[in-house]
């Protein structure tokens, strides 16, 4: 009997949720990703902004085979050194307060979830009474429970009723629209300050500025999703950063520890006790291997400047794509984002998984995005002449669609 391809066993033992996959990826290096026939392809994905200093870099991998070699897990009943070590890197990072460290961006998102609703009961004493979430159309918090009843999208939610209660939804960037759903009974507001899946849709500052106002006079929790705009893609840290508003917690998880999975919440000083003894946790959660991971990353974007080139090739990508998109305007309708979080929109005519699929035939990775866009989420250490391969790959390839 012959022997079954890699995507042919896909379809017998893998289920389905991720659709057909027909591409088998077998190496990486950098920016640069290799298939199961050794040919190779600028990933401009990075595992969906995950490999933050690009694949197989150097210090991560030495970092991940010690602390392999040394500990991998003991679980939380007990303290390891590079656990402590990460919580100290990021509020040195974010600011005053403290960190639970979990597995996922969905994860981080319940935690935030749980920490609002223990505000709540904090402010009125009372189980069930302050308790409302409000949270943005077409965000994505992710796919547990309670990240599906935040996420308002009818696609992510629908089939998996009854949904946990107590969330309403306003519109992003519409300050007066959040003002309509405010009451004394919301205990947080949830956004990403740029929304990535529903199409890299930033937040306007006047926006976030706003709702942190609205927060305060309704003692609601400002809660930012930065799972996927945060450590450092923006050209800050977190996005929030750049925004210059404060919020009282954060979610991360994605690029925070280079490819390792990983989640993380950060609540500021007021909030940052409201998790007591036996009201959370994970056996996973913060597990040495993983904290390795993430100390070598964010070690290798403080060394080599990784948010600075955020910004700097962010800029010249935009630049290149605004300049494509006013080329090609009868395929092309607009670019946008921040950093090295950018977005195209294609006209109606062009279905962005067969435009990915051509571009991955011509050598790029891109990641599908909203109603019909592509993604570009490279490796924070891409260089220059990276970007300018990209480029080239994807003018020609748009040009001959
Ligand atoms: C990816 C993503 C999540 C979910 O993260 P997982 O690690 O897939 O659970 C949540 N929020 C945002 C903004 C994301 O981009």
């Amino acid at each position: 009997m012959q022997k079954m391809t890699t995507i042919e066993k896909a379809k017998k033992y893998a289920m389905p949720n991720y659709g057909q996959r027909d591409f088998v990826v077998s190496a990486g290096k950098g920016s640069y990703v290799f298939d199961e026939n050794g040919k190779k392809y600028l990933d401009f994905g990075a595992g969906i902004a995950v490999t933050s200093v690009g694949h197989a870099n150097a210090r991560w991998v030495k970092a991940v085979a010690e602390q392999a070699s040394t500990i991998a897990h003991c679980s939380n009943l007990y303290l390891t050194k590079p656990n402590v070590d990460l919580c100290e890197e990021l509020v040195k990072r974010i600011g005053v307060g403290k960190i639970l460290l979990c597995n996922s961006g969905t994860e981080a998102n319940e935690a935030l979830i749980k920490a609002a609703r223990l505000h709540g009961l904090n402010v009125t004493g009372q189980e069930g009474k302050k308790t409302r979430i409000i949270t943005a159309v077409n965000c994505f918090h992710g796919r547990t429970l309670g990240a599906v009843a935040a996420t308002a999208q009818y696609k992510i939610q629908h089939g998996f009723a009854p949904l946990l209660s107590g969330f309403s939804y306003a519109d992003f960037n519409d300050l007066k629209s959040f003002e309509k759903q405010m009451g004394d009974d919301v205990a947080a507001v949830l956004v990403e300050p740029i929304q990535g899946e529903s199409g890299v849709t930033p937040a306007t500052k006047d926006f976030l500025k706003g709702l942190r106002k609205l927060c305060d006079k309704y003692n609601a929790m400002l809660l930012f999703d930065e799972v996927q705009c945060g450590v450092a893609r923006s050209g800050k840290f977190l996005a929030c950063q750049k925004y210059g508003v404060k919020p009282d917690g954060v979610s991360m998880a994605k690029g925070l520890a280079g490819g390792f999975p990983i989640g993380a919440i950060w609540l500021g000083k007021k909030y940052q006790d409201l998790f007591t003894p036996g009201t959370h946790g994970t056996t996973f959660g913060g597990n040495p291997l993983a904290c390795a991971a993430s100390l070598a990353t964010l070690k290798e974007i403080d060394v080599k400047k990784l948010a600075d080139n955020a910004t700097k090739l962010g800029e010249k990508l935009s630049k290149a794509l605004k300049t494509i998109v006013k080329k090609y305007p009868q395929k092309l309708v607009l670019e946008r984002g921040v950093g090295l979080m950018r977005a195209v929109v294609f006209t109606e005519a062009y279905v962005n998984g067969e435009v990915c699929k051509k571009l991955r035939e011509n050598g790029l990775l891109l990641i599908p995005s909203g109603a019909n866009g592509l993604r570009f989420l490279p490796a924070l250490n891409v260089t220059s002449a990276e970007v300018d391969k990209a480029l080239k790959i994807f003018e020609k390839t748009i040009e001959r669609l």
